[in-house]
């Protein structure tokens, strides 16, 4: 198959230097869940050069109302390898790493030195500011998004551009204490996580639309609704001298 077929129907989209833009992108997508499953499935798709997948949890029944990259028979496999599978089949051009490994400082800063982009499609604040710190330091745009009950919201990290996730939500991320999964629709999981991937083609063309903007949407109501956020230059990650 020409490759030219595989992306025809994006290729008026994005253009063939777009695509050559896609090709030579590598994305780490960090949690492979209701949101990282997704994006990372359409990312693929698209033709991004490289995409790396991270995490260290295995495939249970209640993930497959929202996680759309398994089925039944991939209860009690590692998210990376079952999600690497059909992301292989789905396009093989693209190369898949699997990290199966617990998220941390080291280990965010190890992925990200082989990244271009970052997914931010964790669960829990302590990775997620881990990657975020990992972003800055290695000067990687960061696509942040969360899901929670019918409510979801997306932002992008240029570092040293836009505000950071510490400056948005580390003190309270920190304050809030594990209680366990949270209940979450599936669509509108899919919702958030369709909004972040389209925003890595954007932030891979050259204009990331969410940059210093929190898009939130409430999808009982179906609102969405964009805010301006600007920069503290204290930020103890990404603030003072340059
Ligand atoms: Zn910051």
């Amino acid at each position: 198959m020409r490759p030219a077929e595989r992306y025809s129907r994006q290729l008026p989209l994005v253009g063939e230097e777009g695509q050559r833009r896609l090709r030579g992108t590598a994305v780490a997508v960090f949690g492979l869940g209701g949101l990282g499953a997704l994006a990372a499935r359409y990312i693929a798709g698209g033709g991004f050069g490289r995409v790396m997948l991270v995490d260290y949890d295995v495939v249970s029944v209640s993930d497959l109302h929202r996680q759309v990259l398994y089925t039944t028979d991939d209860v009690g496999r590692p998210k990376v390898s079952a999600a690497a599978r059909l992301l292989r089949s789905v396009n093989p051009e693209v190369e898949v790493v699997e990290v199966n490994e617990r998220v941390n400082v080291d280990l965010a800063d190890r992925v990200l030195r082989d990244a271009d982009m970052v997914i931010d499609a964790l669960d829990n604040w302590e990775s997620r500011l881990a990657v975020n710190a990992a972003a800055v330091r290695r000067g990687r745009v960061l696509v942040h998004g969360a899901a929670q009950e019918w409510y979801g919201h997306v932002t992008t990290v240029v570092p040293r551009r836009t505000p950071c996730l510490e400056e948005l939500f580390g003190r309270a991320g920190r304050a809030r204490r594990a209680s366990g999964p949270r209940a979450v629709l599936g669509p509108a999981a899919g919702v958030v996580a369709s909004l972040m991937a389209l925003e890595a083609f954007n932030a891979a063309l050259g204009a990331p639309r969410l940059a210093g903007r929190l898009l939130l949407a409430d999808l009982k109501r179906m609102t969405f609704s964009v805010l301006d956020i600007a920069r503290d230059p204290g930020c103890p990650v990404c603030g003072g001298a340059r």
